[in-house]
């Protein structure tokens, strides 16, 4: 056993299965709160976690501050009575998705790239996200083999890289990922894989051998697009997922989502950069908050996102400098700002 060195109850287990670590994450509020020794705020919870459960893997809570209320780490995870609010402009299908989403799960909006909606779960619950109004099932593109996907690809040639994304992709076993490969073994058109995930940093046991013999065998370039806010959320864990990926032959990029009281800061941004870069990551999208109902207490304002990526500008070499980037419907790219 792993006791954290603040003394906190935090006791990551023993095992590396990363099921059984998925089944074990926190999914009770209050123990989160107790876990952080930060139980006297268990009063200003939301009923019901408002309307979205709270998950974070075990390893994922070891990276927060205790006694921190203001944790970045938690106010990721962590319900607020803020949710509750409704705010004109946040709605619940906020990027147009629900027009989009074709019957199996595949989403194909730019040209040459085909994303498809691998599944539905992840292994964090991000209270910014627009996934909290759509519960959907486990498996969504994934289902019946790929067929239905690989079939509506398998026609368009147009399409060289495909996208898995959810949900996290990951969140799949590999078993069902090498039904995806043998399915794409006959599609000449596909010459790259892209893997959307938030799991190699808030599960890096995924990213175990199996999965690694898998990517590496992929006779396709290879990128993957972890998902981290704050520098706060690497640790050694994480620096070997990454190593391991690059391992692979994977080029990794890394998208941010810009967000009130987490990494709305110009110290927060850069420290982002530099740590990304140290696990072998580039810095790729800095999206502008999706306005999702529930979300709108984490909004920046264009003109202090746009104001704070100037200011990093002048202190990170250019090619640690993200993208500034908005999601709009109907858009033949994120659009940059
Ligand atoms: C964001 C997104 C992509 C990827 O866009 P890039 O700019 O290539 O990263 C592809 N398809 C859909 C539907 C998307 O939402
Ligand atoms: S991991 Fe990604 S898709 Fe899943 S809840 Fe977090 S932001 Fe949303």
């Amino acid at each position: 056993m792993i006791t954290a060195s603040s003394g906190a109850r935090i006791t990551p287990s023993v095992t590396s299965d990363w099921r059984q670590l998925w089944r074990e994450a926190v999914t009770d509020s209050r123990e989160l709160l107790d876990l952080l020794a930060l139980g006297h705020l268990a009063g200003r919870l939301p009923a019901d976690d408002a309307g979205f459960a709270l998950r974070v893997p075990r390893g994922f809570v070891a990276r927060m501050r205790p006694g921190d209320a203001r944790d970045p780490l938690l106010l990721q995870a962590l319900p607020q009575l803020a949710e509750l609010e409704q705010t004109p402009g946040f709605v619940t299908d906020a990027v147009g998705d629900l027009a989009s989403r074709e019957a199996q799960g595949v989403l194909h909006k730019y040209q040459g790239r085909a994303l498809l909606i691998a599944s539905g779960s992840c292994a964090i619950n991000c209270r910014y996200c627009f996934r909290r109004h759509f519960p959907y099932g486990d498996e969504m593109a994934a289902a019946n083999q790929w067929q239905e996907a690989l079939e509506h690809v398998s026609h368009d040639k147009s399409i060289n890289e495909l996208i898995l994304s959810g949900g996290d992709p990951l969140s799949l076993a590999t078993s069902k990922l090498e039904e995806l490969s043998r399915g794409l073994a006959g599609l000449r058109h596909i010459t790259r894989l892209r893997i959307h995930t938030r799991l190699p940093v808030v599960l890096p046991e995924r990213i175990d051998a199996p999965f690694l013999e898998w990517l590496h065998a992929l006779p396709l370039q290879k990128v993957v697009v972890l998902h981290a806010n704050h520098a706060n959320e690497f640790d050694s864990t994480v620096d070997a997922a990454c190593a391991g990926l690059r391992e692979a032959g994977a080029t990794l990029l890394n998208q941010s989502v810009l967000l009130r009281g987490i990494n709305d800061n110009a110290d927060a941004l850069v420290a982002l950069s530099e740590r990304l870069f140290a696990a072998g990551v580039l810095p790729y999208y800095l999206h502008q908050l999706d306005r999702v109902q529930g979300a709108a207490h984490f909004e920046v304002t264009d003109e202090q996102a746009q104001a704070l990526v100037e200011t990093i500008r002048t202190r990170l070499p250019g090619y640690l400098v993200p993208k500034l980037v908005r999601e709009v419907e109907g858009d033949p790219s994120k659009r940059p700002m």
